[in-house]
Order: structure tokens, then sequence, then C-alpha cells
């Protein structure tokens, strides 16, 4: 059995789709064992996501593919190709839009829940989100049009990524009285 956070996002809530995301991942028999909602400030997202040049240069190289993909610029868009600093602007575009809103944080619960989860929740970009998943059937966006209107892509939920990260972001965000047995 395994424990894995999830978030749904400031444009998650504001779409009125928490009800239907909750329900995917009951579906498919995970076992919520923990749930709240909240505005989430600054020095929460910011632990949320570190400050840590591993992340950052991660989340920067997955925005170089993509950009590579599409056939787009880096120094022309964002002004640089460097990914520990293309993760860094990235993460300061969500420290500013995970606070500019209610966010509903989850604890699910189930075999194998991190990669379950993952799978149900698809790929970062929406656009390249596979039908079936939250994210390829709830929404469209995509980085170029997330870079023109300066904000991250909403892609309406957050999911740990491994059982490292899962174990940290369940004790960032919950309590152990918070949590069901
Ligand atoms: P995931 O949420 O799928 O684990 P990452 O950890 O790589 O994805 O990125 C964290 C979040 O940062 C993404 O969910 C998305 O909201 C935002 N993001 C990532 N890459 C970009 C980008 N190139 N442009 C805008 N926002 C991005």
């Amino acid at each position: 059995m395994e424990r894995t956070f999830v978030m749904i996002k400031p444009d998650g809530v504001r779409r009125g789709l928490v009800g239907r995301i909750i329900s995917r991942l009951e579906d498919v028999g995970l076992k919520l064992v923990g749930i709240k909602i909240l505005r989430a400030d600054e020095e929460l997202v910011r632990e949320h996501y570190p400050d840590d040049p591993e992340w950052l240069e991660a989340v920067g190289k997955k925005t170089l593919t993509t950009y590579k993909d599409y056939g787009m610029d880096p120094l022309e868009r964002i002004g640089t190709d460097d990914p520990v600093q293309i993760g860094r602007l990235v993460r300061e575009k969500l420290v500013e839009f995970i606070t500019s809103g209610p966010v509903v944080a989850m604890v699910w619960e189930g075999n194998h829940a991190i990669e379950v989860v993952r799978k149900l929740v698809g790929n970062t970009v929406p656009l390249f989100a596979q039908p079936g998943t939250i994210r390829g059937d709830l929404s469209a966006d995509s980085p170029d049009l997330a870079d023109r209107e300066g904000r991250p892509v909403y892609n309406l939920v957050h999911a740990s990524g491994d059982p490292e990260e899962a174990e940290r972001e369940v004790r960032l965000w919950f309590r152990d009285e918070e949590l069901c047995a």
C-alpha cells in the first residue's frame, strides 16, 4: 500500500472540477484518506516547489523538450535556454498562481498509488496528455499559450512523482491526525 499527495490547483477549483477529479481517483479503487480545501500561503507553496537545483533543472529540461517538439526557440520566447533558469522562472509563476485561489489538498492510498495517480493525471502539458487522463480530457492548455499570457501551464492537478516526493508532500500539507488510518 502506498500513499500519494494530490492537489487540485486553483484552475480545477475555479472550473468546478473537484467532484469529477475525485470520482476518477475513486473509480480505480484508490482510497481517500485526507482532504481539505485551503488558500495556500507563499511559504507553503515555496516549500512544495523547492528551490532545489535538481528540481529546477528537471522542470527546465522538460520545458526545453516541449519547445523542441513545437519548433519554438526558448531564447526568443523566454530569454534563456538554461534549464535551471527556466525552472526558476516556472517556479515563480507557479508560486503566484497556486496562491491565487483555493486548492484542494488530498492524500490517496492504494496499490501502487503514486504510479496509478500519475497515469490517471497524464502528461504535464494537457495538449499532449492522452484522452482518458484527467489533464487530457479536461484541459487543452499548452506552454505557448501559457507563455503568451505570462502564467504557468494550467493542468488542474499536482500529483507526487515518486515515493520520496510523496512522503515529503504528505508531511508538508497534512498533520498525522488529519489522516484516516
Ligand atoms: P508535473 O506537475 O506534471 O509533475 P513538473 O513538476 O515538471 O510537472 O512542473 C510543475 C508544474 O509547473 C506543472 O504542473 C505546470 O503547472 C508548470 N510548468 C511546467 N513546465 C512549464 C512550462 N514550460 N511553462 C509553464 N508552466 C510549466
